[in-house]
């Protein structure tokens, strides 16, 4: 049974029963219409009230500003779609504002454009997949690394090689580094007043982050939100501003996003330019409306906390038998990851002893091997604490 297992997996994650059982007979009969939610109309009333209370209860959790300076929507294609409409709509919003500032002198934007680099911090897996992904979409060109780890950790800011503000046309980090188990302790103090794009596909809202750092947020629902198939996005709303159109970006060397990452004809059709897959907002919309009740961010940070530290402390007990990947300091919270000292059979032991308990979904990335425990807002303290009490018995036997 589903209260037998605590699942660990890195996403899609496990949500909680509770919103499970409401989707399940939402599927069926959806409020007595007689038609299940996946059956109705993107366009049905009872959609825009899907989408309208998913929009206010996540303006609430993160504490967004509601005087109209970001907007927030709901898009397909995943954090991978994003690592595109991110560079696509960044770029084409630093090309508006040369034009208006240059009276639309398409040689004097070019040239201006020609000197600008978007700074990337690659300090895992996805990040450097984002950066490669501007690299594939706009040219090489425009790519400047600023930072680069590969040894599960994040540079120190005096070292990261930021262009010139004034040069920049945005900054790139990713939050959580899922599969490295690297995560930002905060915002970056280096980036303060710059347009930064953030991806926290795997920790948004487990933590309490000010949105007005940001001109573009966006996480995957998968992780800590709703099921995959849905992505959000906040986006400031001078980005959508003044974006020049399909002839004039073309003219000036720039990529044409495809409509659907468009972030200012979203935006304008309050994320229903196209089909949205309303179902999955309704499971992000009950997520959120649980832990709005739970007492929001604060009260998911602390439960967060403490869940992370639980097991951080079990695996540091446990040192002669089991070795923590990331350096201390940026060890993500959501993401843990760690070896087992005993190598490959000492990696079965653990996880079919831990499987024997009901505690699955522990094996790491198969691109960086190991262990990880993925600790997102669904996974209880209970759960928790059950896997910490299995890291020291383990260890026990090991010994
Ligand atoms: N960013 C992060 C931090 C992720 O963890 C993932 C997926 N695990 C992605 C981006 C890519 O997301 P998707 O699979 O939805 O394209």
């Amino acid at each position: 049974t589903r209260e037998e297992i605590a699942y660990f997996g890195a996403g899609p994650a496990s949500l909680p029963t509770p919103v499970i059982e409401t989707a399940s007979a939402a599927i069926v009969n959806y409020q007595s219409s007689g038609l299940g939610i996946l059956e109705q109309s993107h366009r049905s009333s009872s959609s825009a009230e899907i989408i309208t209370t998913a929009t206010s209860h996540l303006a609430s959790l993160i504490n967004l500003p509601s005087d109209g300076s970001y907007s927030i929507i709901f898009m397909q294609g995943g954090g991978t779609g994003q690592f595109a409409a991110t560079a696509y709509n960044m770029l084409a919003y630093k090309a508006g504002l040369l034009l208006k500032a240059h009276n639309n002198n398409i040689s004097i934007v070019k040239s201006k454009l020609a000197e600008m680099k978007a700074d990337y911090l690659v300090t895992g897996s996805w990040s450097k997949k984002a950066a490669a992904e501007l690299g594939s979409i706009a040219g090489k060109k425009f790519l400047n690394v600023a930072a680069s780890s590969t040894d599960f950790s994040i540079p120190p800011e005096d070292a990261w090689k930021l262009t010139e503000k004034e040069k920049e046309l945005y900054a790139y980090y990713c939050d959580n580094e899922t599969i490295d188990g690297v995560e930002f302790p905060g915002f970056p103090a280096a980036l303060e007043g710059r347009d930064v794009v953030v991806d926290m596909s795997s920790n948004v809202l487990s933590r309490q982050f000010d949105p007005t750092k940001y001109a573009i947020i966006f996480a995957g629902a998968q992780k800590n939100v709703g099921p995959a198939g849905v992505t959000i996005v906040v986006v400031r709303s001078d980005v959508l501003q003044n974006q020049p159109d399909a002839d004039t970006l073309r003219e000036l060397g720039l990529p044409v996003p495809p409509i659907v990452f468009h972030y200012p004809t979203i935006v304008k059709a309050g994320s229903l330019y196209n089909t949205l897959p309303i179902f999955d907002v309704f499971i992000c919309r009950e997520v959120m409306a649980g832990l709005v009740l739970k007492g929001g961010l604060a009260a998911q940070e602390q439960v967060a906390n403490r869940k992370a530290k639980l097991l951080y402390d079990a695996l540091d007990a446990g040192e002669g038998v089991f070795e923590i990947v990331p350096k201390k300091g940026v060890r993500s919270r959501m993401n843990i990851c760690f070896r087992l000292k005993g190598g490959e059979d000492a990696e079965k032991r653990f996880l079919k002893g831990a499987e024997a308990k009901g505690l699955t979904g522990l094996k790491g990335h198969r691109s960086v091997g190991g262990m990880r425990i993925s600790n997102y807002n669904s996974i209880p303290l209970e759960a928790a604490e059950k896997l910490a009490g299995y890291i020291n018995d383990f260890v026990k036997t090991e010994k």
